[in-house]
Order: structure tokens, then C-alpha cells, then sequence
């Protein structure tokens, strides 16, 4: 880890009862304009979900003020130093839910949630074979990296994944299972949700792969590739151990490679795993049909680039 870094990225969430989210997300967002903060902030009901960036004062300041809050006085903070900020905006805003699995019968993982493992026990969990390991993350995050032995279902969105696990795993109810996503939130009610369903013995890995990654004795072992984030990083190492390796595939030439870009069709944006050769080549689209649009944002980097040589 390098130490020193002036900017710091914060990952939170809580659940806890918020009267009047609007009213919330407004102040909140005044708040956070004036301590300087960028980000993505989620407020409903259940509780608060953010991820924010800012000096190591800023985000000092900001921290110190929500543990004041006594609706927040045990919300855990991830901490991730950096050299600036990972956000271009700063947004707050009311949400049903601060992460969506939209079932018809929602979980509120306050009444109903999965044990919850330190990175430690997960660790140790791991180990055993006779335990299921379920990653509630999309197919677009854990296709750059994922736990050794985890089961990834091909889900775009997280409200698939209740869908998928009543496909796939409904006759495997009686084993062991552990759940795991980024920071840990989507598994608070995913873990809700399967033992709901009928799964009988149900963990979550508490913090997500982000604290699992900063676990001094874990050290990410068992970790394959890169956490992808939801912030202008696109991914974080995990893995501090010898045994760090690439998870991924470039989508055009197949070489392995975890570098992620946005379609450059502003219509498709669609990120995928891309190598560099094959950025040139393609001109950073994920098909021919967006190579060949017409506001394609590469081919227009280019016609620029060349303009250049031609006025000087
Ligand atoms: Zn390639
Ligand atoms: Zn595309």
C-alpha cells in the first residue's frame, strides 16, 4: 500500500431509518458541495449508501461529522488513499431502495441477514469444500477478478440475481453457503434473501472484497484478479500476496489482460476488456457497428489529431 497520498476515497453504507429522504439528500448534498466532496450518495428510507472523494481533511471532516450523527455513530468507513479526485460531480439523491434488488417482499437486513464473517473467518471459510461461495456482483465486475472457488452468475443487474440463484442453485439449500460483493452491501439483502428462500446456513463477507484486501494477514489470498469500482479507478488491487494474477480477456484478440474502457459510441458506452494494441485497431468499440458510428468519439479524437498536423 503507498502511504501519503492527499486525496482519500471513502466506500459506506448503513442501514438505518431515515424519516424524510428528500429533505435528507438535499441537505446532505449542501453539506458535502461545501466540505468540497465528489461522489455518489444514495438516500432511502432503509438507510445510506455512498461512495465520496476529497482531500484527507475533507473527507476527515466528513467522516467526524456523520459519527457525530447518532444514526450513524457505528458506520464503518472504507478508506482508500489516492492522488485525486475519482469523481467529476458530486450527486446525492432519494432512492426506494439504496441498493436495488426490487423483490415484492423486500428484505430489511436490520430483521433478516446473512452471519456476518471478518475477513479472517471468510478466510479460514474458504478453505473448507463443502461450502458454496455465491459472488452478488454483475457479470461486468467479475469478469477482472473474483474469489478462486466462487460461483459468478451471469447477471447484469442485481435485481437478477434472486432470479438466477431459483434457477441455478435451487436444490443446494442444505449447504454451506458464503456471499460476498464489493463493500458489502448488496449482500446484506442478497444473504436476506437466501435465507428467506429456504438456503439454511448463510454468510457474508463483512466489508466486502474492499476490506478483505486490507486485511494485514489475509492479504486477499485466495483473490484472483482486480476489484472493479464503481468510480473513474474502474478497478483496485486486492491480492498483496505472491500470487497475484490477471483475470480477463481482451474482447477482440482474446490475449489476457484486465484493462477496461467505454465504447467509444456514446450511444453504446458499454464497458469491456480491451487491450491496447486493440484499441487502435478497433478504435475502442465494442463491434463494428459502433466503430462505424457516426459520433464516434475515438474517430473524432483522431480527425482532430490530424487536423492539427495539417493547420501547423
Ligand atoms: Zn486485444
Ligand atoms: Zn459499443
Amino acid at each position: 500500500m503507498t502511504e501519503g497520498k492527499p486525496y482519500r476515497v471513502l466506500l459506506y453504507y448503513h442501514y438505518v431509518m431515515i424519516d424524510d429522504p428528500k429533505q435528507f439528500a438535499e441537505e446532505h448534498l449542501r453539506f458535502c458541495k461545501e466540505l468540497g466532496l465528489k461522489g455518489r450518495i444514495l438516500v432511502g428510507r432503509e438507510g445510506l449508501n455512498g461512495t465520496v472523494s476529497g482531500t484527507t481533511e475533507q473527507t476527515q471532516r466528513y467522516m467526524d461529522a456523520l459519527h457525530r450523527d447518532p444514526r450513524f455513530k457505528t458506520m464503518p468507513f472504507k478508506i482508500d488513499e489516492a492522488d485525486g479526485h475519482v469523481f467529476k460531480k458530486m450527486h446525492v439523491r432519494p432512492r426506494k431502495e439504496i441498493v436495488a434488488l426490487k423483490l415484492n417482499e423486500d428484505i430489511d437486513p436490520k430483521q433478516l441477514t446473512g452471519k456476518h464473517l471478518k475477513p479472517k473467518e471468510f478466510y479460514k471459510e474458504l478453505q473448507r469444500d463443502d461450502v458454496l461461495v455465491i459472488d452478488a456482483r454483475n457479470d461486468y465486475e467479475t469478469q477482472i477478478g473474483h474469489f478462486q472457488k466462487a460461483i459468478l452468475p451471469n447477471i447484469r443487474n442485481f435485481r437478477d440475481l434472486p432470479k438466477w440463484i431459483e434457477t441455478h442453485l435451487a436444490d443446494q439449500k442444505d449447504k454451506k453457503v458464503l456471499t460476498y460483493c464489493t463493500g458489502g452491501i448488496r449482500c446484506e439483502k442478497f444473504s436476506g434473501y437466501l435465507l428467506r428462500a429456504g438456503f439454511k446456513d448463510v454468510s457474508q463477507l463483512d466489508g466486502g472484497i474492499v476490506e478483505y484486501g486490507k486485511d494485514p494477514q489475509v492479504k486477499g489470498k485466495y483473490y484472483d484478479g482486480k476489484c472493479y469500482v464503481f468510480d473513474q479507478r474502474i478497478s483496485v488491487p486486492v491480492n498483496r500476496t505472491d500470487e497475484d494474477v490477471v483475470v480477463g480477456h481482451c474482447h477482440h484478440c482474446g490475449k489476457s489482460c484486465d484493462r477496461i474502457v467505454n465504447c467509444a459510441n456514446p450511444e453504446c458506452n458499454v464497458q469491456f476488456i480491451c487491450c491496447e494494441a486493440c484499441e487502435k485497431q478497433h478504435h475502442r468499440s465494442c463491434s463494428d457497428t459502433c466503430r462505424h458510428h457516426p459520433r464516434n468519439r475515438y474517430n473524432a479524437e483522431v480527425a482532430q489529431a490530424a487536423e492539427k498536423q495539417t493547420v501547423s
